[in-house]
This record gives structure tokens, C-alpha cells and sequence, in this order.
């Protein structure tokens, strides 16, 4: 589904923008963004009312298409922190109207929410390309289109987690029962803003947790809209608690606080460790991370090239290259390599990059001055290793984070750029020759996040799907991504699963109800 989306969106975007079809919308029918929009929300979100900071600190959240401030923003930090979680758990206490509330009423809620969310979808899509520099068509198409059906999914799940009776030994009746696990904190990233809220909120809320999320520094404008709906939607106070505020303050307080049950983290690997050590430091909450990766993209020669080129090029350069999933490695059977690359840098130095509130864009700029800064010396290190720069390399404006489509050709695989998560629009084509070779080459890399393998070969397809040490394999396609199915990280990739009924899991808590059943009644 949502490669279908973006695969149509990223083949045809050069073509006349008002005829292309972006999943169930075309172009002519998504509306224009809000002009100016005026941001509403910019505190914190704590027991159902906005406030601000306890220290009265804010930040500023930038326009990355114009380096310019669009608004300050409350900062949290750990007194803050200390709010919410009292709160959340408050509203977790039992016989507090969320925990005696019927399960299919918490469905409705997400429903609700979810409705909300679709009612304001143009503003919404205007704050999180405004704040994240996303093209907007890809804003309201995508982004929005799963966050809804990842809050509708999960709604539906409400009344459907349960546990089961065991025939164990004895005169015993036992079942299992699925209960919340308690307070969740819940830290995101800038990538996918108001998708990575939807994914945390849906499995938690569904099965009666109460959260308490720290949204990134980038970009914490959406979730703060959805704060609004959050209360309009009718959850009770201290459900969900949404707070804007840096990693080290906010973020690490999350982590090592001892009224937190469970963490769940999306971002990189090196603060996903900090996470598991904080937990493992204070009270051994839970913890599910889903971290960096350096997925392989594997092209053999028999696969339709035209295709794959599009594919290859679309899973690296989706999003500005800022997804954890990118297909960063792309590997290519060396009887097609030089056709693949001159294709694949062809459509490179076609990319349209530019406003991203211009439905022609196919690329925005990078989040922030960081990231923009960090990709512009990948580069720079892929050339002093020898790989061969054969498109792009520079910024692509003179003001904004811009970058240009960037390939580079003859890449091998201890080379920086191989084996470190760049996060831009940085493709790295590398070359090989047999089945074994590449899947051994694939395997070898701290990460294991995702895969693909382009081939008309239904046994070669097979055989390295079942090879590849990823939590996500895509046979002749790329990014495909549903509520219903999980998504997670082998090794330094992740812990745990979300998405679909495995992203129940982190959520919930069995217990094992024994009772003893008398032989006879007498
Ligand atoms: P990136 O490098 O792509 O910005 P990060 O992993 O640094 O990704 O950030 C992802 C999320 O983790 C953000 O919400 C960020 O504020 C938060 N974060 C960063 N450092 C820490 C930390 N030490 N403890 C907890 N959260 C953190």
C-alpha cells in the first residue's frame, strides 16, 4: 500500500502533478496547505491541559526550508518529566475511569481520535512539512493516511487482546489474562513525526496503558495539535501526556525514571543504548527499541532493470533519505552494474528538489542544520576513501538544508559510507557477483533492519529472504508498510516488534490466574 503510494508518487511526480494518482487521492484533490498557518499548540500536554514549562524555558522549532524560527516551544525537562509521569500514573490507578473503562470503549476512543485527526488533516500536514520539511503531497497522502489506519487498526484490537484457558495439571482452572503494562514512556524522532505517534499510541492505548510521550525537538508541532484532539476525543486526564524537550534532559529522565513501567524508543542505535542502560540502571522497565539500520538492496541481473532502478531509487532517496529502513546498501549483480548505475544516476540528477509545499517536489530539505552538516561529510569521506562520486554531492540551494541527489559508484564494503547509517540522500551502489557472495556481504553489518532482493527468480527470491538477518525482507519492492504487519530490528537494529498483533506484545503484561477447582462439591 504505501509502496504503491510512493512508488507512483516518486515515477511520476515529474509528469504533470495535478493528473498523478497518490494512493486514493490524486493530486487535484488533496487541498492546497494552510497559508501561514498559525501554530496553536506550543506547550506542554499534561493531565488534558496545555501548560508551560516548570523552568518557563522554551526552544525554538525551525523551518528547515528556510533555517528561520517558526515559533518557540515549552522545553521540558526532568520536573516536568516528574509531572506527567504522576499524572499518567494517576489515571492508571485502579477504579480511575480508564482502568474500569470497557475495553470497546477504548476502541471507540482511538476511533474518535483517529476521526479527529482525518477532520484536521490539511493543518496537520501543513505544521509536519512546515516543521519536518517533507513534501507536503507525501504529508497528507502518507504520513496521514497510515497514522489513521494505524489508530483504526489498533482501535480494533481493543476488545480483541485475550488471554486463554490452559488445561494445566490438577484440579486447577487457569487462564491467562492480558493486562497493561502501566506508564509507557514513549520517545520518538523527527522522521516520521506524526506516523511515529500513531504507531506508539495505537498498541498502547488499545490495550489500556497510559503514556507519556516525548516528541522530538525538531519537530513537535503535529503532536502537540494532537494533544488537542487527544482531550476533544474524550480520553480521561493523564492518559496521554505529550512533552516537547531535549534527549539529554527530557528523554534521559523518561528512561531512568522509577515510576515509568516501559520504554519504547525509535531513533538512532547509540541512544538506544543509553535507553536499555537507564532502564537497566533504575528499575529494569521494559524496553522495546527500534534503532538505526543499513538495509541491503539486492539487484540481480534477471530482475526488470527499469524497475528496480525506480525501486533502488526510491528506497534510498524516500523521505530525504531519513528513514531507518532505507535501502542504503545497493547491492547489483555485476552483469548489470554499469547499466544499473547509469540509470540509477540519471534518475538521481532528475529528482526535483525544492519547496516542499510545491506538489512537482519530490524532495524537501534535511530536518535540521545538524543532520545537514553530518550527510555533507559522509560525502566528503565517501570521496577521500575512494568511492566514486558520480552525482550530487552538494547543498542544493544557498539557503535551507538542502542537499543534492547524491550517488556514488564503486563502493566496497568497509568503506564509511557502507557500513555507517547516513540518513540523507546519499546512495551507495556496490557491486557483486554470486547468490552466496552477496548474502554473506548482506549479513555482515551490525545492523538488521530491513532487506530487499529484486528478482524474477521465485527460488532465488526464497532462498535469500530466508538468509538475510532482517526483521523486514521486500521481494521486488520496497518500504511497504501496513498496520497489520510487524516491523522491527535483528542485532543492533532493535528490540521487539510494532505494528500488527506482534506490536500487542510490549504492551502487555500475562498473568497466569491459577484457582483450585474442589473434586466435589460437598
Ligand atoms: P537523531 O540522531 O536522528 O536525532 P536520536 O536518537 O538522537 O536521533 O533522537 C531520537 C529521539 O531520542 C529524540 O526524541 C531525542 O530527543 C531522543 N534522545 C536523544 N538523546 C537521548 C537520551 N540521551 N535519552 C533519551 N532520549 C534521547
Amino acid at each position: 500500500m504505501l509502496r504503491a503510494v510512493l512508488g507512483r508518487l516518486c515515477s511520476r511526480a515529474k509528469q504533470a502533478p495535478l493528473g498523478i494518482q497518490i494512493g486514493r487521492f490524486s493530486a487535484a484533490a488533496i487541498p492546497a496547505p494552510i497559508q501561514r498557518p498559525d501554530v496553536q499548540y506550543t506547550q506542554l500536554f499534561i493531565n488534558n491541559e496545555f501548560q508551560d514549562a516548570a523552568s518557563k524555558k522554551t526552544f525554538p522549532t525551525i523551518n528547515p526550508s528556510t533555517g528561520e524560527v517558526i515559533c518557540h516551544v515549552a522545553e521540558a525537562d526532568k520536573a516536568d518529566v516528574d509531572k506527567a509521569v504522576k499524572a499518567a500514573r494517576q489515571a492508571f490507578k485502579l477504579g480511575s475511569p480508564w482502568r474500569t473503562m470497557d475495553a470497546s470503549q477504548r476502541g471507540v476512543l482511538l476511533h474518535r481520535l483517529a476521526d479527529l485527526i482525518e477532520r484536521d488533516r490539511t493543518t496537520l500536514a501543513t505544521l509536519e512539512t512546515l516543521d519536518n520539511g517533507k513534501p507536503y503531497a507525501i504529508s497528507y497522502t502518507v504520513d496521514l493516511d497510515l497514522a489513521v489506519k494505524v489508530l483504526r487498526y489498533y482501535a480494533g484490537w481493543a476488545d480483541k487482546c485475550h488471554g486463554k484457558t490452559i488445561p494445566a495439571d490438577g484440579d486447577y482452572f487457569t487462564y491467562t489474562r492480558h493486562e497493561p503494562v502501566g506508564v509507557c514512556a514513549q520517545i520518538i524522532p523527527w522522521n516520521f513525526p506524526l506516523l511515529m505517534l500513531a504507531w506508539k499510541f495505537g498498541p498502547a492505548l488499545a490495550t489500556g496503558n497510559v503514556v507519556v510521550m516525548k516528541v522530538a525537538e525538531q519537530t513537535p508541532l503535529t503532536a502537540l495539535h494532537v494533544a488537542s484532539l487527544v482531550k476533544e476525543a474524550g480520553f480521561p486526564p493523564g492518559v496521554v501526556n505529550i512533552i516537547p524537550g531535549m534527549g539529554p534532559t527530557a528523554g534521559a529522565a523518561l528512561a531512568s525514571h522509577m515510576d515509568v513501567d516501559k520504554v519504547a524508543f525509535t531513533g538512532s542505535t547509540e541512544v538506544g543504548r543509553l535507553i536499555q542502560q537507564a532502564a537497566g540502571q533504575s528499575n529494569l522497565k521494559k524496553v522495546t527499541l527500534e534503532l538505526g539500520g543499513k538495509s541491503p538492496n539486492i539487484i540481480f541481473s534477471d530482475a526488470d532493470l527499469d524497475y528496480a532502478v525506480e525501486q533502488a531509487h526510491f528506497a534510498l532517496f524516500f523521505n530525504q533519505g531519513q528513514c531507518c529502513c532505507a535501502g542504503s546498501r545497493t547491492y547489483v549483480q555485476e552483469d548489470i552494474y554499469n547499466k544499473f548505475v547509469e540509470k540509477s544516476v540519471h534518475r538521481a540528477k532528475n529528482r526535483i528538489v525544492g519547496n516542499p509545499f510545491d506538489f512537482k517536489t519530490e524532495q524537501g530539505p534535511q530536518v535540521d542544520e545538524e543532520q545537514f552538516k553530518k550527510i555533507l561529510g559522509y560525502i566528503k569521506t565517501g570521496k577521500q576513501e575512494g568511492a566514486k562520486l558520480l552525482c550530487g554531492g552538494n547543498p542544493a540551494a544557498d539557503r535551507g538544508y538542502f542537499i543534492q541527489p547524491t550517488v556514488f559508484g564503486d563502493v566496497s564494503d568497509n568503506m564509511t559510507i557502507a557500513t555507517e547509517e547516513i540518513f540523507g540522500p546519499v546512495m551507495q551502489i556496490l557491486k557483486f557477483k554470486t547468490i552466496e557472495d552477496v548474502i554473506e556481504r548482506a549479513n555482515h553489518s551490525m545492523y538488521g533492519l530491513a532487506a530487499a532482493v529484486f528478482t524474477k527468480d521465485l527460488d532465488k527470491a526464497n532462498y535469500v529472504s530466508h538468509s538475510l538477518q532482517a526483521g523486514t525482507v521486500w521481494v521486488n519492492c520496497y518500504d511497504v508498510f501496513n498496520a497489520q504487519a510487524p516491523f522491527g530490528g535483528y542485532k543492533a537494529s532493535g528490540i521487539g516488534r510494532e505494528l500488527g498483533e506482534y506490536g500487542l506484545e510490549a504492551y502487555t503484561e500475562v498473568k497466569n490466574v491459577t484457582i483450585k477447582v474442589p473434586k466435589k462439591n460437598s
